[in-house]
């Protein structure tokens, strides 16, 4: 059975941390930890987890787009699990949207990204893949992307104007 698991929380060192390569994605520990994550994004309305945010310091993100309670805009999608992801390409154009973060419970944040990724990665078999991202899952994947890198959304934010409370993202896009 899967486990949902707790979730570090902003200011963890965890989060700040520089994730390591995964030398073998067939794993089996691999397989359970993408069981775990896939629980606990369903569980808490995610629509993308990233393995160090339940303190797993591993190159291994989940783009799993869906409209939920958090996102009810945000396209469906099959999660996809990317393991030792790497930025190929991105788009010159750039777009602000509003993103919230499970390790930052109750905040939003407006944040340029770029329109259009590529990424290479493995599969959970150790296959090779290249993947185009485009709109919200490019966004997904960025904001994913940059947990393995100790970034937070927090940092990309153009000024803190563009920090809002959960309630006050609501009234704003009602
Ligand atoms: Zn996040």
């Amino acid at each position: 059975m899967p486990v949902i698991r707790q979730i570090a929380q902003m200011g963890h060192p965890v989060l700040r941390q520089i994730s390591v390569s995964i030398p073998d994605p067939t794993d089996s520990a691999i397989r359970v930890l993408n069981e775990d994550l896939l629980a606990t994004i369903r569980y808490s309305h995610g629509v993308g987890i990233a393995a160090p945010q339940v303190f797993e310091s591993l190159r291994m993100v989940i783009i799993a787009s869906r409209p939920n309670p958090r996102y009810p805009h945000a396209p469906e999608m099959d999660p996809t699990t990317l393991i030792n992801p790497e930025l190929l390409w991105t788009s010159e154009e750039v777009e602000s949207g509003w993103e919230g973060c499970l390790s930052i419970p109750g905040m939003r944040g407006l944040i340029p990204r770029h329109l259009s990724v590529g990424a290479c990665f493995q599969t959970l078999a150790g296959e090779k893949r290249e993947v185009e991202f485009t709109g919200f899952p490019a966004r997904v994947f960025q904001h994913e992307f940059d947990h393995l890198n100790g970034l937070l959304f927090i940092d990309r934010l153009e000024s803190l104007h563009n920090l809002l409370t959960e309630q006050e993202f609501v009234r704003r896009t009602e």
